[in-house]
């Protein structure tokens, strides 16, 4: 086994035993990326010369009090809408190609605080909209268990990193999905945060109210690794909750017993029309799996689930059309090099930056916001997101934890959907609710059909990251479906 191909956790191991180097993973990973990503196109940036020098120097500076930090040597892939100092950080956008940050999003302090090794920024649907990566300004990423497939989206280009064992792990950003979506398609584990858990600062806001940045890793252990290092309050993210740290791999119990799981009928037992069978069927398999394990279950109604897509794409848009007006080409952004009045130019530079889906999100986000359409679009989603959150909240009085299906269907061919917004945004019916509400999720695989994988979306209340880390764990210690990888290098389309 090569060592891209191991988790963090198995790698630390052979770190701290000095069997191997940080600069030996790294070159690995590299050796993975040179042979496959000109095909799956997960990377937008690479930034091998810096990750070489950092590992050599962390080889260097090795000492025995390092090895009380998690993650210390690893390496990760960085969504692209995550700020990097000196790297250009794109959004999967031209309106940003060019766009150096000058300073690191405080997650990106913290993984080098914590002494990570980033390889470089990963491809997304431009400014996080999408479910499939095909919106990017800089192509399509491919799902590595099936090439002629999306890997989901918008963190695309994370998880197939992850999948494809370009990278040990990534960061993803999940507003209404895109860090479990992709997760699922890509049979990887996506781990979306309480709101306010951890910091947004220097992530570039598509809707900020309901988006937060989560790790994207080969297993549950990793996930936890990754959440314990990312966690905590920052006074520079107004929206961030001061809560204790801690760290989530105390949650990696192999025991379900004490744990209620509520199955929302919504979900599951009634179906939403265009759900898979097979998703179906693989989730009922896993539910009566932890039953067999000591969990019990019951299922529940959560009836203001079916209003929260539209709910979601009415407060997602108005956000996007509010956060995106600072991209003028002026300010910000693209700028054509064409001498014309003033709101031409504004409006060339956005006409020609943006891409289809994030001027059609413009579009209907102002139109949400305008005087005599706000009470009756945007303030009613608003009060729809009140009772999300308070049927979320009335759950959680019973259970702790809702378990259901992450996508409805199966990863779905490149193009198939790219023209149909409504379809694509249909792809969200399990996710949104959760961002509506604030509360973490994880998407960890639990099943295959037709060789494409099926995720499990476990749902927690707010701040409950350990009960779903120790769910998803039990599940996983007693399944294979996480150890199985897709045999994509045979199939590469060079
Ligand atoms: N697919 C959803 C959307 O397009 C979710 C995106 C996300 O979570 N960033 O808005």
């Amino acid at each position: 086994m090569d060592l891209n191909e191991f988790t963090a956790h198995e790698l630390l191991e052979k770190l701290e035993s000095q069997e191997i180097s940080a600069e030996s993973i790294v070159l690995a990973c590299f050796e993975q990326i040179e042979r496959f990503d000109k095909d799956l196109n997960a990377f937008i940036t690479l930034t091998k010369d810096a990750a070489l020098d950092l590992s050599k120097e962390l080889d260097n500076t090795f000492s025995k009090d390092q090895w009380g930090k998690p993650l210390f040597g690893i390496p990760l892939g960085i969504k692209d809408t995550i700020s990097t100092k000196g790297i250009r950080t794109t959004c999967g956008s031209k309106m940003l190609e060019n766009y150096v940050p000058p300073y690191d999003a405080k997650v990106v302090e913290l993984i080098k605080t914590f002494g990570m090794v980033p390889l470089g920024k990963m491809n997304m649907d431009e400014f996080a909209m999408g479910s499939s990566t095909e919106s990017s300004y800089f192509g399509s990423t491919l799902n590595p268990w099936s090439l002629e497939r999306v890997p989901g989206g918008s963190s695309g280009g994370s998880a197939a990193a992850v999948a494809s064992d370009e990278t040990i792990m990534a960061l993803g950003t999940d507003t209404g999905g895109s860090i479990r979506c992709p997760a699922s398609f890509c049979s990887v584990v996506g781990l979306k945060p309480t709101y306010g858990l951890v910091s947004r600062y220097g992530l570039i806001a598509y809707a900020n109210s309901l988006e937060q940045i989560g790790p994207i890793t080969k297993d549950v252990h990793d996930a936890a690794l990754l959440l314990t290092v990312i966690a905590g309050y920052d006074p520079k993210d107004s929206t961030s909750i001061d809560t204790p740290e801690e760290d989530y791999t105390k949650y990696l119990q192999d025991d379900v017993s004490s744990i209620k799981i509520g199955v929302p009928q919504e979900f599951i037992s009634e179906g939403i029309e265009g759900t898979d069978e097979s998703v179906i069927k693989s989730v009922w398999a896993a539910i009566q799996k932890l039953e067999n394990l000591g969990a019990v279950y019951t299922e529940l109604s959560l009836p203001s689930l079916k209003y929260s897509l539209p709910a979601y794409y009415i407060i997602a848009m108005s956000e996007a059309s509010s956060n995106l007006a600072r991209y003028d080409g002026i300010r910000y952004g693209y700028r054509i090099e064409k001498d014309k009045a003033m709101d031409e130019t504004i409006s060339q530079n956005r006409r020609i930056g943006f891409g289809a889906e994030v001027r059609r999100r413009i579009m209907l986000g102002t139109y949400a916001l305008s005087a005599g359409y706000y009470d009756q679009y945007y303030l009613k989603a608003l009060k729809v997101r009140t009772i999300i959150k308070q049927d979320f909240e009335k759950a959680f009085q019973d259970v702790d934890v809702l378990i259901g299906p992450t996508m409805p269907y199966l990863s779905f061919k490149i193009g198939e959907k790219i023209d149909d917004p409504l379809a694509m945004y249909l792809a969200d019916i399990y996710t949104v609710s959760v961002n509506l509400a604030g509360v973490p999720a994880i998407s960890i695989p639990c099943g295959f059909e037709n060789g494409l994988p099926i995720g499990l979306q476990i749902i927690g209340n707010s701040f409950k990251e350990g009960q779903i880390l120790q769910v998803a764990y039990t599940f996983e210690q007693n399944t294979r479906y996480h150890k199985q990888k897709p045999d994509f290098s045979k199939r590469v389309l060079t």
